[in-house]
């Protein structure tokens, strides 16, 4: 195994850098929801060579998908970027730097005339260049087993402004490969000779909203992983959380062609169809909505180009998936997080009444209420809180949990890192 050196950057509340290639070691709660992301997989083509995945340092950005990724590597070998995919096959001693960046930032609209954009742009810097002996950029487009012509993908190197088109050493069934490459901003394109371009793509959906109706949304994009975390964010800024369900779609997806989500029993579905798409601007995903008003039987969704009949996917939505997706992983370690920092919530909350009057229906009754609240002091109340515990389920404790969040944001995170760092510390 390589020796790897990658500094250890600690951002309160933010992905935070691990110290050694995935597989090892790993920080608990780094990288955000990056976990949840898969390698990418296709009936058609054959897995790439296995790179070495590292986790880098992360500077956050302003939005996710303009984080600034940083890697130092000490030893030759082969990497792959765990938060891009970005790959480097590095000669020696090198520091990385890279960002995605648009397309349209960079580039006028006539300037991709006859090019469909084939993977995110990214802006590298390496110091030194040389140390980097090629370097793999992801791309999107399924080969189907060598049916797809790869000489028509080119390799797009943009220096101020202006575009040179470079012929990729070898293409791969998920990477474009470009050996000695030189560095600013690359990104691959595919020359548009023929209408439809397959597409790796995969289906991302969130659960979006706790009240009746129960509302899905149901994403379709094409395997990039800055789109991916650009839905991430945009839908966790508005409380929606991911089902944990295979994302895959085994056969690729075609450029501008119609597809239709349908359910059983029979959900509201809006829109009726959606073109997929592979849209640079801004990074914004069209999705399907599913409303459904009873979410006591499980319903089953699928999904169908609009002219055909063959499930391109499917998966059953259980009311359990959601309660699993909705509850943290403080939530869910065992013991609870309430019981395990029962001395320091007790000494250390100063807002109980806030607390009591978010608990007060789902979880304390009037006269539960009324008794907490007659405490003399904060630490009373809290006290006299946990004197009912005994008689609380899991979901009476993840409703307090929650409540600290919001009320006591600061201390909860306090408390989650000196477990998560004492756990890496036992491990
Ligand atoms: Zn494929």
């Amino acid at each position: 195994m390589p020796l790897l050196y990658l500094q250890l950057r600690r951002v309160s509340h933010q992905p935070r850098a691990c110290l050694a290639p995935v597989g090892e070691k790993e920080v608990p709660g780094a990288g955000s929801t990056t976990g949840q992301r898969r390698k990418h997989t296709c009936q058609f083509c054959q897995t790439e060579e296995d790179l070495l995945e590292v986790k880098p340092d992360i500077v956050p950005g302003p939005r996710s998908y303009q984080h600034t990724y940083r890697i130092h590597f000490s030893r030759a070998g082969s990497y792959r970027c765990s938060e891009t995919s970005l790959g480097f096959e590095v000669r020696a001693l090198v520091a990385i730097e890279y960002q995605w960046d648009s397309w349209e930032r960079h580039l006028k609209p006539h300037q991709l005339q006859g090019w469909v954009v084939a993977s995110p742009l990214f802006n590298i810097q390496v110091e030194p260049a040389g140390a980097i002996a090629a370097i793999y950029l992801p791309h999107i487009v399924c080969l189907k087993g060598g049916e797809v012509d790869i000489s028509l993908m080119y390799v797009a190197h943009i220096v101020n402004g202006e575009l040179t088109l470079e012929k990729p050493t070898r293409v791969k069934p998920f990477y474009a490969v470009l050996e000695n490459p030189s560095f600013s901003c690359l990104g691959l394109v595919f020359r548009y000779l023929f209408k439809h371009i397959p597409v790796h793509s995969k289906v991302l959906l969130y659960h979006a909203a706790m009240s009746a109706p129960t509302t899905f949304h149901v994403y379709v994009i094409p395997c990039d992983d800055s789109l991916e975390k650009a839905v991430e964010e945009h839908e966790e800024k508005h409380n929606a959380v991911l089902l944990d369900k295979p994302p895959q779609i085994d056969n690729p997806l075609y450029i501008d062609r119609n597809y239709t989500v349908a359910s059983s029993p029979k959900a509201e579905i809006l829109p009726k169809k959606l073109k997929f798409s592979y849209p640079i601007q801004e990074r914004r995903q069209p999705f399907v909505e599913v409303y459904i008003r009873d979410l006591e039987m499980n319903i089953k969704l699928h999904i169908t180009e609009v002219s055909s009949t063959e499930v391109l996917w499917e998966a059953m939505v259980r009311e359990e998936d959601i309660q699993r997706a909705r509850s943290s992983p403080e939530e869910q370690a065992d013991p609870h997080f309430i019981d395990r920092h029962r001395e320091q919530l007790i000494q250390r909350v100063t807002v109980v009444d806030a607390l009591l009057d978010k608990l007060y229906g789902p979880v304390l009754d009037e006269e539960q209420y009324q008794r907490i609240r007659a405490g003399a002091t904060n630490q009373d109340k809290m006290r006299r809180l946990y004197d009912l515990m005994p008689s609380w389920d899991r979901a009476c404790k993840d409703s307090l949990y929650r409540a600290l969040k919001v009320q006591h944001k600061h201390l909860v995170a306090e408390l989650s890192e000196v477990v998560n760092w004492a756990l890496v510390a036992a491990n």
